[in-house]
């Protein structure tokens, strides 16, 4: 794991892991797991999941298995598997040989399932869905036990044996653990271990199988089988955990994992509910599980987030019991840090508007140098074309400016990066009165990056109207226009919410010469713009596109502070 991270800080499941280890508890042996359900792609709540359990994994000398929970063969798929397998390597993870399924154990989990009912710990239950829903009770009632509760040993065999057969139809029947109807805890009242499910097509099993293990049934087995040692999952599972150990107790499994629940991430103006991503994707509302705009791994890759600033925020937002959500700010932070080191700095000009420097020869070019990266010499240099036109920025320009505008007003003076002082002596408009050009003249004492005897304000970015190339440039907002857009609680659904202006895509604009050759997926400065890649998606031979990753500064809270105080 060559890019993997830096051993994290301390949490309480390493705490829990170390007094393991100190009691020699499965002779200090550490194995985990990433168990990741294939019925979407994989968020950034995943991402959080991934680093907690192979981060253990490394930090103690483990191992870290990926299992594919599939038992849900009807809402999975093999896209699912790949992209999940993909995004968890690009996160610089490696299960090595230990690739999982849950469907590998099928026929391992169907013999617990005979071992349960031969001790008379499960019997087949012909009520409806609807009366086990009854029948289960409410927090405050016990259930009622199902009148096929007494079924004798050899009939429960004879009729789960039929259920696997395929004699009976989805819904009919269904395999019961028989705990507790009485039990405080609702999964413990005779919980669904079984269930018939015909005519899917498991993208690993085939058609082998018709009835299909629940979650709380193949989840412990299943740690159990590979050995985990420590099962670390989300809150939600908390009330689960008697279930699991209930599990793990009665069927004779080689050894007995810990569930370990954390509280799972929450991430402002978005949602990680994998059904909820699926309709956007499935209703159109983005372009593909790998929008730009999505929390998904894949589409923060393609946005231009690293796997190092993944893993440095979910290091930065540890690990607790204890539920939160956590700022947008901080994950654009840790991409910022990363780029800000790490990206070579260049120039595009994203409103063009053309400067004729007249007094420069009329077919006169020279390349000037320019650095990589200002602060890091072995980041290089590279030539920039210079010629008799360049653009500028629209926004660099005021006819009429107050003087805190540091950039170019009609009659003053600017710095072009890395090349010559102008003067602005001409505006050009059009009949509408619109800007169209502007005539300048250069100062050609002043070439380089800050000639001695010269002080003039501002120094703006350019690129040779020659040379330059045309790209267009994908500006992204948040997804959604509300911090908890699934839970608004103002009886508004998450698609009210929604940020109408979350993606603009501005053309015609100018990057520098060089940018041409990027590949799709590099990433760069534009210099006082922002973080970009090149979008290896829509990007073509005749086609240069580039996502906008992050701002250069966090604008966004500046907006915040002023709603606030507005
Ligand atoms: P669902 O079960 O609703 O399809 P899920 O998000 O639980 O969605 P899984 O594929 O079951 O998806 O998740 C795989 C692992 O990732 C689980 O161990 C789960 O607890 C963990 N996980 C999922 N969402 C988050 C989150 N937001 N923060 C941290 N861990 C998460
Ligand atoms: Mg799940």
């Amino acid at each position: 794991m060559s890019n993997a991270p830096e051993k994290s800080p301390g949490n309480f499941i390493r705490q829990i892991i170390d007094q393991d280890i100190q009691s020699n508890k499965n002779d200090g042996r550490v194995a985990t797991r990433f168990p990741p359900e294939p019925n979407g792609y994989l968020h950034i709540g995943h991402a959080k999941s991934i680093c907690l359990n192979f981060g253990i994994a490394a930090d103690y000398n483990g191992t870290c298995n990926l299992r594919f929970d599939d038992t849900n063969p009807h809402k999975e798929n093999i896209e699912y598997v790949r992209a999940i397998e993909e995004d968890v390597r690009w996160l610089g993870y490696d299960w090595e040989d230990r690739l999982f399924y849950a469907s590998d154990y099928f026929e391992q989990l169907y013999a617990y399932a005979v071992e349960l009912i031969e001790k008379r710990l499960a019997y087949v239950c012909d009520l409806t869905a609807e009366e086990i829903r009854s029948y289960r009770g409410t927090l405050t009632q016990a259930g009622r036990e199902s009148p096929y509760r007494g079924r004798s040993m050899e009939e429960n065999l004879d009729l789960f044996r039929r259920m696997r057969n395929g004699d009976f139809e989805d819904g009919a029947r269904v395999l019961r653990a028989r705990i507790d109807m009485g039990s405080p805890n609702m999964n413990l009242r005779d919980p669904t271990l079984y269930r018939i499910r015909h005519g899917v097509i498991h993208h690993q099993t085939g058609e082998a199988w018709c009835i299909y293990p629940m979650y709380d049934f193949t989840h412990p087995v299943s740690d159990a089988l590979e050995g985990i040692t420590h099962s670390i999952c989300t809150l939600e599972f908390e009330d689960h955990r008697p279930l699991y150990d209930w599990v793990l107790e009665h069927v004779s499994v080689p050894c007995q994992p810990r569930q370990i629940e954390f509280s799972r991430l929450n991430l402002e103006y978005t949602m990680m509910s994998k059904r909820k991503l699926t309709e956007l994707v499935e209703d159109g509302y983005v372009e593909g599980w790998d929008d730009p705009r999505m929390p998904t791994i894949a589409g923060l890759r393609r946005r231009g987030f690293t796997p190092a600033s993944l893993r440095d925020f979910c290091d930065r937002i540890g690990v607790s019991k204890s539920d939160n959500t956590v700022e947008m700010g901080v994950l654009e932070n840790s991409i910022r840090e990363d780029l800000n080191t790490n990206a070579p700095r260049r120039m595009a000009v994203l409103h063009p508007l053309k400067v004729v420097i007249t007094n420069y020869p009329e077919d006169g070019e020279e390349n000037v140098p320019a650095p990589n990266h200002p602060q890091d010499e072995t980041m290089g240099m590279r030539q920039l074309p210079f010629t008799r036109e360049v653009y500028i920025d629209r926004e660099d320009f005021r006819e009429e400016a107050p003087k805190k505008f540091k950039r170019l007003v009609s009659g003053g003076e600017v710095r072009l990066r890395n090349a010559y002082v102008i003067r602005c002596n001409e505006v050009v408009k059009n009949n509408q009165g619109e800007t169209i050009e502007l005539h300048c003249s250069y100062d050609a004492a002043t070439l380089g990056a800050n000639p001695e005897g010269r002080k003039v304000k501002g120094v703006i970015h350019w690129v040779s109207a020659k040379y330059g190339v045309s790209a267009e440039v994908r500006l992204y907002d948040r997804l959604f226009n509300h911090p908890a857009p699934d839970n608004a609680k103002d009886g508004r659904d998450y698609h009210e919410h929604l940020n109408p202006d979350s993606l603009r895509t501005m053309t015609g604009c100018m990057v520098e010469p060089g940018l041409a050759n990027a590949a799709g997926g590099e990433r760069f400065q534009f210099e006082r713009e922002g973080y970009f890649c090149v979008d290896p998606v829509l990007s073509s031979e005749e086609r240069l596109v580039f996502n906008r990753t992050v701002t250069l500064r966090d604008s966004w809270a500046k907006i915040e502070q002023q709603l606030k105080a507005d």
